[in-house]
């Protein structure tokens, strides 16, 4: 299980608002924006970065594509709400979540 030592120590990662962002995930194949991941417990709820030392009610990471807020029409049609974790499956780790998106692409 990753630390959040180990998360920050990771070069691919690097921690924006409490949310990741990650070099190895590829960009989206309808608007080219690349997804940030969202540190999320059992129940979907967003956690900061410190959460995962300390994961009292399971830990999770889930996609996060919001919507283009300054160009609405060139919204993205998989891009959810700002907050929002992409659809409803989420990973058990950073490894897993990078493969499955980079496959889908
Ligand atoms: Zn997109």
């Amino acid at each position: 299980m990753a630390t959040s030592q180990e998360i920050l120590e990771n070069k691919h990662i690097k921690v924006v608002d409490n949310m990741l962002e990650d070099d190895r995930l590829l960009p989206c194949p309808f608007c080219g924006k690349v997804p940030k991941i969202a540190i999320c417990d059992e129940e979907g709820n967003y956690h900061d970065l410190d959460y995962i030392d300390d994961p009292w009610s399971g830990l999770f990471f889930g996609l996060v594509h919001s919507t283009n807020e300054e160009d609405p029409d060139k919204c993205c049609p998989i891009a959810t709400f700002e907050g929002e974790a992409m659809g409803t499956v989420s990973y058990d780790t950073i490894d897993e979540l990078i493969e499955r998106w980079n496959k889908r692409i």
